[in-house]
């Protein structure tokens, strides 16, 4: 495979040994060791990619920035790096531009900013991330309370499907009726498996080839390149800001934050952001000075709120304000860098991202944080809650002591318990990052012949998505956790071999 991907494509393959490690983990808490890392310079060189791993049924992970938290970023055959050449600005009009999946959200913002616009969705990961791994995933941010998820600014994409053909989003239609036949007969139950959430990236949005005409771009978008290689991206662009404003209150308790966000909620913000008190100690680490400044100082939990230009000040206690752009600036910052700070702490307790991305229905917020800290406290490993509580979805780290034993398994059953009581409140397990190898096991069966139909010999991302892990192997990731710990094809459960 190497040899022949060395003989057919313009743009580079690596596989030295650091090459290979480099690209073995993402920000998931799983590794996996690609056979080979490609640098694609073009389509045809996807094409080129895409028709050796089909000859070889070696399977393919497409790869952004590799920030994503859920392992699908990484892969055992081919991992395909968008970022060192596919990563251009190809056309800015009015309102819309075509990019290549490698471009970073920053880089792409700063571009658009000179003709006034940028593009709304804005995951904390906006300095690292890119187009495509945001497409992937359907990411979003703190704005997408007003804003959305990324499906609601993608036009249209350029795929390059499993039969090496380029084809537009708009046109793949016509390549599977038998398929589009069985989401018509199937439509009830398709819209009964919608969650009455505002956001989600679990699953595969089929509720969007019931629309007329059927939406693939929809679709494709949270697929995490399990369906197609992405090429060109066409995104709808919003107007620059000119003003913003953001509001923090404080609060003598989580419960109490809480209880005031559906007030906020009427006053049409941009971004409600919840904060409780182990994410104001990381964001006081960042910044010493911070907490005085905006007025946090004993208090154990935080709501922050941005408008979009000129708002009159609500009538609200307990409420510090600011109008100053650089004093916004560095404070969403710091609310964008507290995630990765949260990570560095002494001890054998780590902030594992296992159940990090739940959303619920907007009536049942109150129950699923008093419940889900309830299973935390149970499973000893209360940590951070916080993140776009507008919207019902909540980011939750529980602090996992790695080095006692039987991890696995104590990940699972907090999965089995987190995971349960969304599902319980009607909710989906992903809000923004996606399913990756870590959810999979938790999906409901395909009810429709989606991936087969796109994917007739399972080479794109395997394991992620479906439950087909049969020849997938990873292992916990050993440097992030610092402990000696490894673990062979553990999916789809977490059997606590090797302890
Ligand atoms: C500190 C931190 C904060 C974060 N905050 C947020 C947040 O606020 N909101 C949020 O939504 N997420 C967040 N994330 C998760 C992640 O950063 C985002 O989902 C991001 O959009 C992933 O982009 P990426 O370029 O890293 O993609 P990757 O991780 O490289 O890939 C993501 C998915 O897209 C697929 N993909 C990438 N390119 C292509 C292509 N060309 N064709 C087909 N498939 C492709 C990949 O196969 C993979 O399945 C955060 C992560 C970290 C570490």
């Amino acid at each position: 495979v190497i040899q022949e991907l060395k003989r057919c494509i313009e743009g580079e393959v690596l596989s030295s040994a650091s090459d290979l490690n480099r690209y073995s983990q993402d920000e998931s808490i799983f590794s996996v060791r690609p056979t080979v890392v490609v640098a694609p310079k073009n389509k045809s060189d996807l094409q080129a990619i895409v028709t050796i791993a089909g000859k070889h049924r070696v399977p393919i992970t497409a790869r952004g920035a590799g920030t994503s938290v859920a392992g699908q970023a990484i892969g055992s055959g081919i991992v395909v790096d968008f970022t060192q050449h596919m990563n251009r600005v190809l056309d800015i009009s009015d309102g819309t531009a075509i990019v290549e999946p490698g471009v970073v959200l920053d880089d792409l913002n700063r571009r658009l900013a000179v003709h006034g616009a940028r593009f709304a969705p804005d995951p904390s990961s906006h300095a690292w991330c890119t187009i495509g791994g945001m497409v992937g995933n359907n990411a979003s941010g703190p704005h997408s309370f007003k804003h959305g998820s990324t499906r609601q600014h993608v036009l249209s994409l350029q795929c390059v499907l499993a039969d090496a053909s380029v084809v537009s989003s708009h046109e793949i239609g016509t390549r599977f009726p038998a398929l589009l036949e069985e989401v018509e007969n199937r439509s009830s139950q398709i819209q009964r498996s919608v969650p009455a959430t505002r956001k989600n990236s679990s699953g595969y949005a089929l509720d969007c080839l019931l629309k007329s005409p059927p939406d693939f771009t929809g679709l494709l978008v949270g697929s995490e390149g399990t369906l197609a290689l992405l090429s060109e991206i066409e995104i709808r662009t919003i107007p620059l800001e000119p003003q913003w404003t953001t509001a923090i209150i404080s609060f003598s308790s989580l419960t109490d934050a809480i209880l005031a966000v559906e007030e906020i909620r009427g006053r049409s913000p941009a971004a409600i952001e919840l904060m409780d008190h182990y994410i104001l100690d990381a964001i006081g680490r960042l910044d010493p000075t911070i907490t005085d400044r905006l007025g946090l100082t004993g208090k154990k939990a935080s709501l922050w709120i941005e408008w979009e230009g000129e708002v009159e000040r609500p009538d609200i206690d307990d409420v510090r304000w600011f109008y100053d752009p650089k004093e916004q600036n560095h404070i969403w910052k710091l609310r964008s860098l507290a995630s990765k700070e949260l990570q560095k702490q002494p001890g054998p307790r780590r902030p594992l991202r296992c159940i990090e991305d739940g959303v619920v229905p907007l009536r049942q917020l109150d129950r699923y944080v008093l419940e889900l800290r309830d299973i935390l406290r149970s499973h000893d490993c209360d940590g951070a809650i916080f993140g776009h509580v507008g919207d019902a979805h909540i980011h939750v780290n529980p602090n996992v002591d790695v080095e006692k034993p039987y991890l696995p398994a104590r990940i699972e059953r907090l999965m089995d318990e987190a995971y349960g009581l969304i599902s319980r409140l009607g909710g989906s397990i992903s809000g923004e990052h996606g399913d990756g190898i870590l959810r999979s096991k938790y999906l409901a069966p395909d009810i429709v012949s989606l991936k087969r139909a796109f994917d007739p010999d399972g080479i794109f991302n395997k394991g992620v998505k479906t439950k087909d892990t049969k020849t997938l192997s990873y292992s916990l990731n050993l440097k992030k956790l610092d402990v000696p710990f490894c673990l062979a094809n553990p999916v789809p459960a977490f059997v606590p071999q090797n302890v």
